[in-house]
């Protein structure tokens, strides 16, 4: 590993920040903070701190103390001199005389030593940045050092490797005891550069910014050069598996509908959970192995992968092509076993009486599928990322404690203290999410005017989206412009339509809610018309929302977790305007496909509705269109867009909140929902 230290960018960092105030010692502090946050072997999702200690002064202007500490919440690796809050040193360092210090005390004194009462909690790893005398203490959990140290022998082998360098103090759980561990090391071995926590990680530090960051990158180097002396080549030697594999996005949506937990059984609702799936030949060496039972089995790689990962990851089936039933059926098995065990983990290591902890879900947050690779689960998108992320870093650590030895973690007790440590308790059910949250939505035509109003309405109530539309510069623009997965798409194609459904249930793991918004108008007089226009225009306006429609009922179905359809139809539907008749035909039979599908598919849960609009400017009605009608009608643009009952434009945005509003409709299916302005002439019968 190469130190990435540059002279001339440490000058730059102290010359930007001190424009805004910011003394260089934190200028230095932030700028390699973000050195180690940006190389994922060394620290990855909060996975390290660092920190340093210099004076401020309070608002009465006195001269202080202070140690400016990594706050939670921020990432290293784009970290600014906010994310590392100032605490009063003093006050801190006092601590030490303590026996014991419970974590909300820890975080209350923390907190009340800000300096600005505002700022972000310091981390809990605060304390031991204080007990240390050096100005500058940086904190890492590189994948290289893990890896010599999540051993048996694992002492043994640091103590060769680091010699003097650095020493080493036995796994504790993070907080005031782990700080006062490492103080008491320290103390006994002055001289040292770093210190080795075992099975959790490495400290360096140093006088300025620069020693420090170059002892960690030395360290860990020492670390990586230990586990290439290893000539094994085959680390893992691979199990039997079935010739021919299932598709990663044919199992996402059968894993998923086995994850989903039941929420309120009266009106059959799901508490999801959104996947994603990580695969690379490393990750496949890792899941094929014969031995996987053992080495995957035994614990995180690092103690806080716990409260993402949970403790340990589920085993599934490999899945044999063209038998995704049997394959449903051991997963099921599979993923009953897992609740079971995790339910008996929690129930061993519960503390009795007042300490006692709330269950959390038994659902494993990462899915080992032999032959394929691994799928993560999360909340959301985000924390299923996090979770995958986390995952990947364990197969590469693992991969290499195996190369030179056998992977071993904490113990089981000390796992669970850390997924039901107190602080992570504390913040349960205190985040309310939102409506949509856990619901995956797939919106065809995403890329137009209508289709980025529907995108951005459900990411506002929480949903993870996906935009499907042809390639091309509107759907790169529509995806940067809403933050929804984009997806190429060309509706009126039976392969590619399979592909963007792949797409998303690698990406989400599978489909709650569609909008098959695509369309396109077509015009001519019904009795002169070219039979091939009424033709294209069926082939847009109708058959493609039978094949994306299919595609997604296929999804649902696989999940078990019902699901929406929401068709967009037009006012065209139910009252044909003069010329309109290849585009209103397609249409109403579209109006009548979304009840079709309520009839046939109510049994499964699924709802089918639609929205009956008119009149969207930037939709079908791009704005030469509605210049040339009002001219035609001989009123304004004004008039002729707020033709309507109540005399107001209807806008993309409109149609986009009665989507949302059928989608939480939890009862109501087989409607249309009339979004016009009022138009009696179009009102349904
Ligand atoms: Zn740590």
């Amino acid at each position: 590993m190469k130190s990435r230290w540059s002279e001339a960018e440490a000058k730059a960092a102290v010359a930007r920040y001190a424009k805004k105030g910011v003394n260089a010692d934190l200028a230095l502090r932030v700028y390699t903070t973000r050195l180690l946050g940006q190389d994922p072997r060394l620290v990855l999702h909060g996975g390290g701190n660092t920190s340093v200690k210099t004076r401020m002064r309070d608002t009465t202007g006195e001269q202080l103390d202070v140690l400016c500490v990594k706050g939670s919440g921020w990432d290293m690796g784009d970290i600014e001199p906010a994310g590392l809050p100032a605490v009063r040193l003093e006050p801190l360092r006092a601590l030490i005389a303590l026996k014991r210090l419970s974590d909300e005390d820890m975080v209350n004194l923390q907190r009340r030593n800000l300096l600005d009462s505002t700022a972000a909690n310091p981390s809990v790893e605060t304390l031991l940045h204080a007990f240390l005398p050096h100005k500058y203490v940086d904190h890492s959990h590189a994948n290289a050092v893990l890896a010599l140290t999540d051993q048996p022998d694992g002492e043994k082998i640091c103590r060769e490797v680091f010699g003097d360098r650095a020493a080493l103090v036995p796994y504790v759980m993070p907080g005031f005891d782990l700080a006062k561990a490492c103080a008491k090391v320290h103390a006994a071995h002055p001289n040292v550069e770093g210190l080795i926590l075992l099975k959790h990680g490495i400290f360096s530090f140093g006088a300025t910014a620069r020693e420090a960051y170059e002892r960690m990158i030395r360290l860990v180097t020492l670390a990586e050069r230990r586990l290439k002396e290893s000539g094994k080549k085959t680390v893992f030697a691979p199990a039997r598996l079935p010739k021919r594999l299932a598709k990663p996005a044919e199992i996402a949506p059968i894993l998923r509908g086995l994850l989903a937990m039941p929420a309120d059984r009266r009106d059959a609702s799901w508490r999801r959970l959104v996947l994603t799936f990580r695969t690379s030949p490393a990750i496949r060496a890792y899941v094929n192995g014969r031995a996987l039972n053992r080495y995957s089995q035994s614990g995180t790689v690092t103690p806080d992968h716990a409260i993402r990962t949970k403790p340990l990851p589920a085993i599934l089936p490999a899945p044999k092509a063209g038998a995704l039933d049997q394959f449903a059926k051991e997963a099921k098995a599979a993923i009953a076993d897992y609740q079971a065990h995790y339910r008996s983990y929690f129930k061993r290591n519960n503390p009795k009486g007042r300490a006692a902890k709330i269950a959390l879900d038994p659902m494993p947050r990462v899915l080992l599928v032999p032959g394929l690779g691994l799928f993560a689960a999360g909340n959301s998108a985000k924390a299923a990322g996090i979770a995958g992320d986390l995952a990947e870093t364990t197969v590469e650590v693992v991969t290499a404690a195996e190369r030179i030895g056998r992977f071993k973690s904490i113990a089981e007790a000390d796992l669970f203290d850390i997924e039901y440590w107190s602080l992570e308790q504390a913040k349960l059910g205190k985040a309310a999410e939102k409506p949509l949250a856990r619901h995956i939505v797939a919106v065809t035509g995403g890329a137009g005017t209508i289709g980025r109003a529907i995108a951005a309405a459900f990411k506002a109530e929480g949903a993870e989206v996906a935009i499907l539309d042809l390639q091309g510069t509107a759907l790169d623009d529509a995806a940067r412009t809403t933050g929804a997965f984009s997806v190429a798409c060309d509706v009126t194609d039976d392969a590619s339509v399979a592909a963007a459904f792949a797409r998303v249930a690698e990406r989400f793991g599978g489909l709650d809610i569609l909008v098959s918004n695509a369309g396109a108008a077509w015009q001519g007089r019904i009795g002169e018309l070219d039979d091939a226009v009424l033709r294209q225009s069926f082939e847009l306006n109708f058959f493609a929302h039978q094949r994306v429609v299919k595609a997604a009922v296929a999804t649902m179905k696989a999940q078990g977790t019902g699901g929406v359809l929401l068709f967009n139809t037009s006012k065209q539907a139910v009252n044909p305007g003069a010329d309109f008749g290849p585009y209103g035909l397609p249409k109403a039979a579209t109006l009548f496909l979304s009840r079709q599908y309520a009839v046939d598919h109510g049994r499964d849960g699924i709802r089918s509705n639609a929205v009956n609009a008119d009149r969207i400017r930037g939709g079908l009605l791009t704005d030469e269109m509605v210049a040339e009608r009002a001219k035609a009608r001989g009123v304004s643009q004004a008039d002729y867009m707020g033709g309507n009952l109540l005399g107001r434009e209807v806008t993309a945005n409109d149609v986009a909140d009665a989507f949302v509003r059928l989608a939480l409709s939890r009862k109501t299916t087989g409607a249309v929902l009339t979004v016009d302005g009022g138009n009696i002439a179009a009102a349904l019968r």
